[in-house]
């Protein structure tokens, strides 16, 4: 995206009053143009959604995507998918597995867009600083609960553990506080906002 010598200069203002710094014509255009680019990425990813939402009304239990639409990673376990591979409805995107899992309620569609509702995998480690042959254990002794998520063949790909199942764990395992890590922008290759 090519932006005028007006654009430009519009943009070294703002940041100039903004930020109060003073940008080169160059770092201020390219800047700038990164800027852009990631608004019309935006603006791209939310005309997909409606396109989607509107096809609900014709098909309102979702839809499977068109060929050529991904790769995705499904909501729930993250598995990469595509085109005819991927379930959309309200709750995103989510692979044919993990769709015919909700749909035989063994987890609440719902986790689909509230992270908040479980625990992944990766987080006992990294949240709760528990290796995963401790969490094999807590399993087993039934501290821990967790919903198995099967393939069409029965065998185990991914298991969802819903927080309001497992409330006994976390009063004994409290997630551990996170650092704030912040990330600052330094270089003409990053956008600084
Ligand atoms: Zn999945």
């Amino acid at each position: 995206m090519f932006l005028s010598d007006k654009a430009i200069q519009e943009f070294k203002d703002i940041v100039k009053k903004e930020k109060g710094v003073e940008l080169s014509d160059a770092e201020a255009r390219d800047q700038g143009e990164r800027l852009v680019s990631f608004f019309e990425i935006l603006m791209e990813v939310s005309q997909v959604e409606l396109r989607r939402k509107k096809r609900l009304e014709k098909e309102p239990e979702g839809f499977h995507l068109n060929e050529g639409e991904g790769p995705y990673n499904c909501r729930v376990c993250y598995e990469s998918v595509s085109g005819k591979g991927v379930w959309w409805d309200l709750n995103g995107i989510k692979c044919l597995d993990c769709q015919r899992n909700i749909n035989e309620s063994i987890i609440p569609a719902e986790i689909c867009d509230n992270d908040k509702l479980w625990i992944k995998d990766w987080q006992f480690q990294s949240d709760y600083d528990i290796h995963p042959s401790t969490r094999r254990k807590l399993i087993r002794t039934g501290l821990l609960h967790g919903r198995d998520l099967k393939r069409d063949n029965g065998s185990i790909y991914y298991t969802v553990y819903l927080v309001n199942e497992n409330l006994e764990f976390l009063k004994k395992y409290p997630k551990k506080r996170k650092e704030n890590v912040e990330f600052i922008a330094v270089g003409k290759n990053k956008v600084q906002l």
